[in-house]
């Protein structure tokens, strides 16, 4: 089946437009301006003109156009848009006879070209045969209101008016190949709609030639090429450059590509939006075919008039769609805004991420924690998906359809992530939010195996031929996602930055909190600081006083007397404790860490030392399961840790046999240190309360007394110490507090 569009050999790496030349349906002329001096013309001069080449060149074109006409041509090349004149209409006396041509010009390296074909047709009746088909064709395309309607349209109205056997509408994807959207043809010729083509077969060259001459007539396939004499042209010294010209003679690679079609004429229009080739108007006759220069004009009107229309309808389209966009977008930034956590605001609404970009899926890696919605991959695939996008994307933003041909893993969640777009926040700290789309398994009628698009071969003088076998091509495409419009690609760009303003924001917001919670703790210590020490001093007062009253009038009072000045005293004693460990407290908090390399069985010697008269007294087991690690650390704040805590637990235990256990947990990051008792438990709901400032759960004697700061010394060395505390205990049976420290352990 031969069923490739015509211009294959048009697109191949032959130096086209130097091809030396011409096509033999018309006369081609390299003219000198001003003197108007012919320099070139194809050997074919004596057939339409009556001069053989030698009589003609270094003559001026007064040689065989009289001067009247000549004057009405200086006038026309004086003018700025030279094309726009064509045709010129010369009446040239040959053999005595005057026949008429279409003159076309244009400059090609500052050289006039001429290319002059008969005028076959009388022009009234080429106006009122072709007028009306065309007037009527433009109403059609007008009412039609459907992109696939308008190029079925443009496909039927072009073959009614150039009579062609077959005419198509041929479109280029985004990837570069292309595909037939409209035909129409004879009924007894096989359909090429919906068929699709290679990107080689229409490479760069080809389309460069495309959009620099919108038609591209070939009457006859079969026709001998007419050599330019000479071949160089003798002012420049190069072969002239054919890029625009009508009658450049097709390459013999692309001849064979005819034959191989059976298509001996064939007309191309060139459908150009913003000066880029969307696609081409392909005509293919089975007999040679010529079309007067006015017909291939209207057409290619037809042509961009319908790419126009087309453009028009697509950005209407997309303009709808970035509106809705836009909403979305700034929907997620309200969201952002209102919540607390801006990931909230992009995932926990009726309109989310997924809308934005028209994903399925979605995941923002933010700080080390992997939030999703919608299908994606498992989090360990995101993890190290993420982490490759961390080593190999440079940009803010990267999107393919077919991720698996850049991270060939992603083969194993196809049906999830076939298609990636992926928005950086911040590189160095591995943030970023990745939308996917799953695998579209299309079917793709190619015409001809696409891989392979040419054979290289030496034979008879072709040095390349155009594939031979165009048998249909079914390909399963597969490992592919529906593509990333480029205004999806802009609103997640557009949210990124919006996303980056409020992290920064938010940012800001929680440095200017903590600046003054700062601010309010340090006034706090002072305040506590001032307000213990200011007291202590009447307090000590008192207290003496109240032992003086004892000592020198105790006698003087009867027993009740004596009993409230006891108290009295025992109350001053006590407040003089809570003042101390308030101070204490808020010393804390004025005092730098000094941090050291710190062997903590040594610290726990000690303390035990300290405690043993007690441990002693209790008979309590003091268990070590194994040494604990050297950190750094302050030693006399984490003695104090470890002081309260063993001390903690030899008083709350009203067990026989008691016991302590202290220990760590090796493998855990920070490391996990616990103190274990066998006492008399806490119940639950107590557990946060025990921290509290001067909290007891007993009365102020009981369990051997004590102000209830201890916890909160605790855990405020911890904190300082970027460690936490919490409590684990059943209620009778034991409590264990467990806490962690961050410095670096030194085995
Ligand atoms: P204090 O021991 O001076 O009362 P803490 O802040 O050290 O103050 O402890 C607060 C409260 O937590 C204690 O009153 C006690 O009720 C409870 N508690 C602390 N350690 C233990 C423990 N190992 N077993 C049972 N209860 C405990």
């Amino acid at each position: 089946m031969n069923n490739h569009l015509l211009p294959i050999s048009e697109y191949t790496p032959e130096p086209i437009k130097f091809i030396g030349f011409t096509q033999p349906h018309g006369v081609f002329l390299a003219i000198k301006e001003p003197e108007l001096t012919i320099l070139q013309v194809s050997n074919n001069t004596s057939h339409f003109l009556g001069f053989p080449p030698e009589d003609l060149l270094n003559q001026p074109l007064s040689k065989f156009i009289d001067q009247e006409q000549i004057n009405v041509f200086l006038d026309y090349l004086s003018q700025q848009d030279l094309q726009s004149s064509n045709p010129i209409e010369f009446t040239i006396n040959v053999r005595d006879e005057n026949i008429d041509f279409d003159g076309v010009i244009h400059r090609s390296q500052d050289i006039l070209i001429l290319e002059l074909e008969p005028t076959l047709l009388d022009k009234s009746k080429v106006f009122f045969k072709f007028y009306p088909l065309i007037k009527l064709a433009v109403s059609k395309l007008k009412g039609a209101d459907s992109t696939p309607l308008i190029c079925q349209i443009l496909a039927k109205e072009v073959r009614k008016i150039t009579g062609f056997d077959r005419v198509m509408l041929y479109k280029f994807d985004d990837d570069g190949h292309g595909y037939v959207i409209a035909e129409d043809k004879l009924d007894s010729l096989e359909t090429y709609l919906g068929l699709h083509y290679p990107e080689s077969d229409i490479p760069r060259v080809a389309r460069e030639l495309f959009t620099s001459n919108y038609t591209r007539l070939i009457p006859d396939a079969n026709a001998k090429p007419i050599e330019i004499i000479p071949c160089h042209n003798p002012i420049t010294n190069q072969p002239t450059d054919l890029t625009n010209s009508m009658l450049r003679s097709a390459s013999p690679c692309h001849i064979q590509y005819l034959h191989n079609m059976g298509v001996a004429a064939s007309l191309t229009i060139s459908l150009v939006k913003d000066q880029k080739l969307w696609g081409l108007i392909a005509c293919h006759h089975q007999l040679p075919k010529y079309l007067p220069y006015e017909i291939r004009s209207a057409c290619e009107i037809l042509g961009q008039m319908t790419s126009l229309e087309l453009a028009n309808k697509q950005d209407n389209q997309d303009s709808e769609y970035k509106i809705h966009l836009a909403s979305i977008q700034s929907k997620l930034i309200e969201y952002m805004s209102i919540d607390k956590n801006f990931i909230d605001g992009l995932i926990n609404h009726k309109i989310n991420i997924l809308n934005l970009v028209n994903a399925q899926g979605a995941a923002i890696c933010f700080d080390g924690e992997y939030i999703t919605i919608g299908n994606t991959p498992e989090q360990k695939d995101i993890q190290k998906l993420v982490a490759w996008i961390n080593q190999n994307l440079q940009e803010s933003i990267f999107y393919t359809n077919t991720l698996y041909q850049f991270y060939p893993p992603a083969e194993e969640f196809r049906n999830l992530a076939s298609g990636l777009l992926v928005v950086s926040i911040a590189k160095s700290q591995k943030n970023y939010i990745l939308w996917f789309r799953p695998e579209v398994l299309q079917t793709i009628d190619w015409a001809g195996n696409p891989y392979q698009p040419l054979q290289i071969m030496e034979d008879e003088g072709i040095p390349l031929s155009p594939r031979k076998s165009f048998e249909l091509w079914k390909e399963i495409v597969q490992l592919k996602s529906l593509p990333w419009k480029s205004c999806e690609v802009n609103a997640a760009l557009e949210l990124r930055n919006s996303i980056i303003g409020v992290v920064l924001r938010k940012v800001d917001e929680l440095e200017v909190l903590n600046r003054d919670l700062e601010r309010s703790n340090n006034e706090l210590d002072a305040f506590a600081y001032i307000a213990s020490h200011d007291l202590k001093e009447p307090l000590r007062g008192i207290h003496n006083y109240s032992n003086f009253l004892i000592e020198d009038y105790g006698e003087t009072l009867n027993e009740d007397g004596q009993s409230k000045l006891r108290t009295l005293i025992r109350l001053t004693q006590r407040m003089e404790d809570l003042i101390d460990s308030l101070l204490h407290f808020s010393r804390l908090g004025r005092i730098d860490l000094s941090m050291q390399q710190i062997d903590l069985n040594k610290i726990l010697d000690n303390i035990l030392d300290l405690l043993s008269p007690r441990i002693e007294q209790e008979k309590i087991e003091i268990r070590i399961p194994e040494p604990l690690p050297k950190i750094y650390c302050d030693r006399v704040q984490i003695s104090e840790v470890f002081n309260n805590l063993i001390a903690n637990a030899i008083k709350y235990n009203d067990k026989d046999e008691k016991w302590i256990e202290i220990g760590y947990l090796p493998e855990t990051n920070p490391l996990q240190f616990y103190v274990k008792d066998n006492g008399i438990g806490i119940k639950n709901k107590h557990f946060n309360t025990i921290f509290r400032i001067f909290k007891r759960l007993h009365g102020p004697s009981k369990y051997g007394g004590g102000t209830g700061a201890g916890l909160t010394i605790v855990q405020k060395i911890l904190e300082k110490h970027d460690g936490k505390i919490w409590v684990e205990s059943i209620y009778g049976e034991g409590t264990t507090f467990y806490f962690t420290l961050q410095g670096d352990e030194v085995q």
